[in-house]
This record gives structure tokens, C-alpha cells and sequence, in this order.
């Protein structure tokens, strides 16, 4: 049992024994449609290409490490969300799982709205085009500046998370001459499925403010008399990576007998609900993620029927994904450096970059899969470790991989699904320079977060 397992999934948590590994795949050649992008397939060399593009002449023009996003995919799964939901529901991006300039234009090409929960998420969305009122501002300690930015800017809505924060959103509001469109963020006590780092429905966590203990109603009660704000809904959001419905059946619930109790006692039926995001991708193919038009009916189905018990007209829903559109549209794509066999353990495969691309692996035990791509090897199975080239050694990329065993140096090697929380949470440890996002489609590659440089590094440190 792992000190930090998890949010692959709720069967990594306490379930496999530690240096579990499944058995070697049927063919070290495919390529799970579920795990990988839309365009991804191996070519005619046995190379892989994605977007019409050889991985091969991406390495050669944008370098190693880089993360390569399929466009394509990318656009299909905000269509895909976009349709399930219908006219009657928001689909608001998380805009923490990756967020740039294009994607914000995509987004807003797509008729998604976009969560940012800072200063900086909050100036991307600007600087690309987001219409203000499609952008939610989120966070558990948002700034005055950045709640004045937000304000100033016109955001759809700020997602109130503390008793402090009512009063200090229509205090910036007032003194703006604003009226500010508001959530409140309540914890319904669900941990769907998932381990403590991420959960954040349960109590005993810095989100949000408590259903159970009345905390709520209170919220709602003082947000109401304020006038610079209009609260417009009660937000709730359950944790990451969950798979089935029921955790947002109970949190739908809740959420619903809130606002019962605030119809009852205030004569106002608040016109929205937002369930927050969380839906789980297939990182390995063990994974089962439902399909948009499935988590679309499970949740609307359940806040109607919750909605006709308490007597409700049904509130104008939103949800939150961010992993399930942007996760599996992108690889990371790495060369493979040294090789060490470990005699009886396994055979160690560096690559050129680790835990500063992904941290997910070190910080939650999350598990990926690899593939070597750069050409098809009909060569036997053997079991590996794809690790980074920083000093620790938890710098784990892939803690159990099968790769071909005339594995060499200089092969490419692709991590799928690492389009959400790699980027965004990429870092500069041991000064690495963090890598690029390419973005493919149609035939045509283009950089769309450019590669860091000792420039960018030097910049900062002013001497
Ligand atoms: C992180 C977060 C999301 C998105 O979570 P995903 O797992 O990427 O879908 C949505 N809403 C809120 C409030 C969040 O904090």
C-alpha cells in the first residue's frame, strides 16, 4: 500500500501491492485508442505519426522532451461535451489542467466557458478573447487583486469559497459600482473515490464551506443581504479522476436540499448549480471512463429527478471538466539516453526529461503507460522502468513498462495522456528547461508554448 497512492484511478489507491505489474501486452506494437489521441497511429516505417506527422520529424524539429497535442481531439471532446450538455447547461474548462492562448480560442470557438482560478489563468483568458462572462473565477485564497481583476473585467462568476471572501468580493463589488454574479462552494461530505490529496468534498479540507453543519445555509444567508452581489448558485465539486456517477448522485442531493431550505426560508429558488468536474480518463487500459453523453444524462437525470422530489424548477446546470477534455490529447514525447539492466529486477530506461514534465507519477502514484515509437519492434517483452534524469529517485515517469528488449538509445519513447496537470504543473527543477507544447493537426505542426531557453532561466535570477 502506497504512502501517496492514487488519482490514476480509485483501483490505485489501496488495491495493488506495491511493484505490482501487470502482465506483458498481447503486442508491444498497438496503440490503445483509449489511452492515446484521436489521429495517433503507426505509419507504414512502423513509426508512429499523429496529426499525419511522424513523431520522428517532430523530435527533429521541435526537440525532446515536448508535449504533442492533437488538435483535432482536442476540438472533438469540447464538441463532444458541448453537445451532451446541450443549450441547457454550461460546460465551464478547467482552465488549471492546461491553459494557453490557442486553447483558449478553441474554447471559445467551441462555446465552452473557462474556470480560471488565478491572476495568471485569468490574463490568458483575457489576452486570448474570452468574452468575461463565460470565465468562472475559482480559488480558496484569491487575492483582493485578483478578485479586482476579475470584477473590473466583467467574470460570469466568482465561485465564493469563505465566509471572508463573501464580504471581501461585494466590498471590492461595491466599491467598483459593480453587481457581482456569485456561487458559493460547498463541501457535501463525498470523497469520490480518491485519495486525500485531491479529494475535496470531504470535511476536513481548506475547500469550500460545509453543508452539514449549517455552514452553508449561513453562507447563503449572509450573501443574500449583501447587494453588490446576485449569488446565482450553489458549486460543488467532489474530487478527480472518478469514474462513476454516484459520487455527483449524493452531491447533487445535497446540493438540491440546499436550495430547498434556501426557497423555504428566503422565497428564492437560486436559478443554477454547478457539480464541478473530476470525470476520469483512461491513463492505462484498465481504465473505463464513460463517454460525455452518459456522464451528460446520469447528471441531468439526477438533478431532475432530485428537483421534482424537492418541488424545484430545474436550475440551469454546470460542470467543470478539465483532464477529461485536454488529458488524452496529448503524449509527451522523450529520447531514450541510458540503459541499465538491473540483473533479476528490471531494466531501467532514462529519457530526457522526468519529474520536472510530469509530476503526477512522484506526487500520486499515478500510473502512465510508454511506447516506443520512433519505429515497431518485434523484439520480446521485457520489464522496465521509465525514469527522468533529475537527482531523485522518485523521478519515476513509468514505474512498470513493457518495451521491446533491443530498446536503444535514441529511440523515441511517447507517454500518452499527459495533456492535463504535466504542463500546467511542470516546473525547473535542476534548472530544466520546460518543454514545449506542439500542437498537430491536419498535416501541419506548430508550437503553441515554446521550449523554455537558459535565457528565459536567466532572466529571473538578477544576480
Ligand atoms: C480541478 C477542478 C476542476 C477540474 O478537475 P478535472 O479533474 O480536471 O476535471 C473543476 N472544478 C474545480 C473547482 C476544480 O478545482
Amino acid at each position: 500500500m502506497s504512502r501517496s497512492a492514487h488519482p490514476a484511478g480509485p483501483r490505485y489507491a489501496d488495491v495493488l501491492p506495491e511493484g505490482h505489474y501487470t502482465a506483458p501486452p498481447a503486442d508491444l506494437n498497438a496503440l490503445d485508442p483509449k489511452v492515446w489521441s484521436r489521429t495517433v497511429a503507426r505509419n507504414a516505417d512502423g513509426a508512429v505519426e499523429v496529426g499525419g506527422i511522424d513523431v520522428r520529424a517532430l523530435a527533429a524539429e521541435f526537440g525532446t522532451p515536448a508535449y504533442v497535442l492533437d488538435e483535432a481531439d482536442f476540438r472533438a471532446r469540447c464538441r463532444a461535451w458541448r453537445e451532451a450538455f446541450g443549450t441547457d447547461a454550461d460546460v465551464f474548462y478547467a482552465g488549471k489542467a492546461f491553459l494557453s492562448r490557442a486553447v483558449v480560442r478553441w474554447l471559445h470557438e467551441e462555446g465552452l466557458n473557462l474556470d480560471v482560478c488565478s491572476e495568471g489563468e485569468l490574463a490568458t483568458a483575457l489576452s486570448a478573447g474570452m468574452p468575461a462572462e463565460r470565465i468562472a473565477l475559482h480559488g480558496n485564497n484569491k487575492s483582493v487583486r485578483e478578485i479586482e481583476r476579475a470584477v473590473e473585467a466583467g467574470v460570469g462568476r466568482i465561485v465564493l469559497d469563505s465566509f471572508q471572501e463573501i464580504v471581501r468580493v461585494a466590498g471590492i463589488a461595491e466599491r467598483l459600482g459593480r453587481r457581482q454574479r456569485v456561487q458559493i462552494r460547498v463541501t457535501v461530505g463525498v470523497e469520490a473515490h480518491t485519495h486525500e490529496f485531491i479529494a475535496t468534498a470531504h470535511e476536513d479540507q481548506k475547500f469550500g464551506i460545509g453543508l452539514a453543519d449549517g455552514q452553508a445555509a449561513e453562507a447563503v444567508r449572509r450573501a443574500l443581504k449583501l447587494d453588490s452581489l446576485e449569488l446565482i448558485g450553489i458549486h460543488s465539486h467532489i474530487g478527480s479522476q472518478i469514474f462513476d456517477t454516484s459520487g455527483f448522485e449524493v452531491a447533487a442531493h445535497r446540493v438540491v436540499g440546499l436550495l430547498k431550505q434556501i426557497r423555504d426560508e428566503h422565497g428564492v429558488e437560486l436559478p443554477e448549480i454547478d457539480l464541478g468536474g473530476g470525470l476520469g480518463i483512461a491513463y492505462t487500459s484498465d481504465d473505463d471512463p464513460r463517454e460525455p453523453h452518459e456522464i451528460a444524462e446520469a447528471l441531468s437525470e439526477i438533478v431532475t429527478r432530485e428537483c421534482a422530489a424537492a418541488g424545484l424548477s430545474v436550475p440551469r446546470l454546470s460542470v467543470e471538466p478539465g483532464r477529461a477534455i485536454v488529458g488524452p490529447t496529448a503524449f509527451t514525447l522523450y529520447e531514450v539516453g541510458n540503459i541499465k539492466p538491473l540483473e533479476g529486477l528490471r531494466t531501467y530506461v532514462s529519457v530526457d526529461g522526468g519529474m520536472s514534465d510530469n509530476i503526477r507519477t512522484a506526487l500520486y502514484d499515478a500510473e502512465y503507460t510508454v511506447a516506443l515509437v520512433s519505429r515497431s519492434s518485434e523484439a520480446k517483452p521485457m520489464l522496465t522502468r521509465v525514469v527522468g534524469k533529475h537527482c531523485e529517485s522518485g523521478d519515476i515517469v513509468v514505474r512498470d513498462a513493457f518495451l521491446p528488449a533491443d530498446l536503444a538509445t535514441g529511440d523515441l519513447l511517447a507517454v500518452p495522456a499527459t495533456g492535463a496537470y504535466c504542463r500546467s504543473m511542470a516546473s525547473n527543477y535542476n534548472h530544466a528547461l520546460r518543454p514545449p507544447v506542439v500542437v498537430v493537426d491536419d498535416g501541419q505542426a506548430r508550437v503553441i508554448v515554446r521550449r523554455e531557453t537558459e535565457e528565459d532561466l536567466l532572466r529571473l535570477d538578477i544576480g
